[in-house]
């Protein structure tokens, strides 16, 4: 059994290199839709739910929302990122330091890997960076 909850926030980033306007610095709405398999449970207050959504909500947001709303988002490994990162910080601006480019794709990947982390039995991550664009990763 699968269900499935969506969340949004809002980032900034850039694709340092990318060879169209998305190399320059902008921002996103994104939707995020956490879909989450599991048996049924089987008794008591969270009988016949995969889990609670309340409960489902909580770990999305210390996990994701938290650290990725109003943030800049950056690729760590990229200096000109870095360096306008660092040029925040230093005014106490928000950031966020990923390990890789900050593709739609690549996103859904770390915020995959951080819910698999906390320990949500996460199947999919679904990322819609504007409403006609989204990625979705299944683990593989
Ligand atoms: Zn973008």
């Amino acid at each position: 059994m699968k269900i499935t909850k969506i969340f949004t926030f809002d980032s900034s980033h850039m694709l340092d290199g990318h060879d169209g306007k998305c190399q320059n610095l902008h921002g996103h709405t994104y939707s995020l839709e956490i879909t989450v398999s599991d048996g049924l449970i089987e008794a008591g207050a969270k009988a016949g739910m995969v889990m609670d959504f309340a409960d489902l909500k909580t770990i999305v947001k210390q996990t994701v929302i938290e650290p990725f709303d109003h943030a800049f988002i950056y690729h760590g490994g990229n200096a000109r990122e870095s360096q306008i990162a660092a040029l925040l910080e230093g005014w106490q601006m928000k950031t966020l330091r990923l390990n890789r480019r900050t593709t739609a794709e690549n996103l859904s990947v770390e915020i995959f890997g951080r819910l698999k982390s906390a320990g949500l039995p996460v199947c999919s991550v679904k990322l819609w960076e504007t409403p006609t664009s989204c990625a979705e990763y299944e683990g593989n």
